[in-house]
């Protein structure tokens, strides 16, 4: 009894204070470090698409979301929002080799010894060249790429049993098969080599999808989003073979995670619903957006904007606590943010590429459609780009958290304005041409 009353008392004072943050709602560094230190783990792979490690996330975020109090949008499977791709199903020890270097014949044992990592046809080979490692520039296509590897390698690991990878341009490159160490003979290599076709299955991915209702305009939605898959493995010849994607894009994944922490865990919801959404498929092309805007959950002209969030962690030099958009003349979007980032104490930025990369990330999908999309960042785009070094010990986690808490006053502010966000002529002008550039 005593206790509602507080609770009662505590709940009228909130409402008194629209402006004022509880404890829960509080987004801190040691929750940023935490969030993110587990979605650029090792033991999530690089996130690719598609991979046990992606689904691991997946999982996590949908357990995130639900402990924050999020709902399934009705109509989806619980958090999930299920899209289908062409791929082909991969089996480790479907492979015979027989290498030869000068006067030396090893025959290797499929899955004990050697491996397929990477193949998309039939391949039947005599006598044909093999190279190790990396293949170098000007030297002939080789039938195989041969890749040596300890049996304690996320490599070898991820070719026992089967394997799926995407049926497209990205997933496909020649043969890569991992032989392990201290089996192949010295010297030039030739080989004879034996691969059954894989086989094609039908690949189920997963967008994860958050929602929080609004209090008085539940129809009308804000949108924040963020992809959480990154490239996975690089067959590469160093001892780091997991790209972990700590920046990209585990940052603005940790972003919508906190987002819908410290969100949900206010007493007065904004008067729009908010979505919460994580794209698998972003760097396979944009898959998980595509197919979230190919069939979307709610109505697309009931989204007001989607606040895309790419890479927050790595401040460019002398611009830390400042935050950019992409196409960000494009539309009024940034007066929204300028107003809610100002009073985060965060600085809007202007960043030379931001008009070429309005089509480069997930947002694109959905201005496609109409929607008023943009990407923000709140970093650079650094040497470890895409490379097995973009780590987390890399991340300005002082700098992020400051983002968060911006992103989280551009919410609050899409959340209970009146207006939506609109496109000017030059917006609109880009949009009819629909230059793709996949
Ligand atoms: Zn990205």
């Amino acid at each position: 009894m005593f206790k509602s009353i507080i609770r009662m008392t505590l709940g009228i004072l909130l409402i008194g204070q629209l402006g004022a943050q509880t404890q829960g709602e509080i987004i801190r560094e040691s929750s940023v470090r935490a969030t993110l230190s587990h979605l650029a783990s090792d033991a999530l792979m690089g996130r690719d698409t598609p991979s046990p490690g992606l689904e691991s996330a997946a999982t996590w975020i949908e357990n995130e979301f639900r402990k924050a109090g999020l709902k399934p949008l009705p109509g989806l499977h619980g958090f999930r929002h299920h899209y289908a791709k062409p791929g082909w199903a991969l089996k480790g020890s479907d492979v015979e080799l027989t290498v030869r270097a000068g006067r030396t014949t090893v025959i290797l044992k499929p899955g004990r010894d050697v491996r397929v990592f990477s193949n998309v046809k039939m391949v039947d080979a005599e006598d044909a060249p093999l190279t190790r490692g990396r293949r170098r520039r000007g030297e002939p296509r080789p039938a195989a790429r041969i890749i040596e590897v300890g049996t304690d390698s996320p490599l070898w690991r991820a070719a026992e049993g089967e394997r799926k990878i995407l049926k497209s341009r990205w997933g496909g490159g020649g043969v890569v098969l991992l032989v392990r160490e201290g089996l192949l003979p010295a010297g030039e290599l030739v080989g004879d080599l034996h691969l059954p076709a894989p086989r094609a299955v039908e690949l189920d991915l997963v967008n994860v999808v958050g929602w929080l209702p609004g209090r008085s305009r539940k129809d009308e939605y804000v949108m924040l989003s963020a992809h959480y898959d990154h490239i996975g493995l690089k067959a590469n010849t160093g001892d780091d073979v997991i790209a972990n994607g700590a920046d990209d894009d585990a940052s603005g994944t940790t972003a919508v995670v906190e987002l819908a922490k410290s969100l949900g865990a206010r007493a007065v919801a904004p008067a729009r619903s908010l979505l919460f959404v994580c794209f698998s498929g972003e760097e396979k092309g944009l898959l998980g957006s595509a197919a979230f805007a190919a069939s979307p959950p709610v109505p697309l002209e009931r989204i007001v904007a989607d606040v895309n969030i790419e890479m927050i962690g790595r401040p460019r030099e002398g611009k830390r606590m400042a935050a950019w958009l992409t196409g960000e003349d494009f539309s009024d979007f940034k007066d929204y943010a300028a107003r809610a980032f100002k009073r985060a104490g965060v600085k809007l930025v202007t960043f030379g590429m931001a008009r070429q990369l309005f089509r480069q990330s997930d947002n694109w999908s959905l201005a496609a459609k109409g929607v008023v999309a943009h990407s923000i960042s709140a970093g650079s785009l650094h040497k470890d780009y895409h490379r097995v070094t973009d780590e987390v010990k890399k991340i300005d986690l002082e700098h992020m958290t400051r983002i968060i808490g911006a992103l989280r006053e551009l919410a609050l502010e899409l959340g209970n304005a009146k207006e939506s966000p609109q496109y000017n002529e030059k917006g609109k002008a880009v949009l009819n041409r629909r230059q793709r550039r996949r």
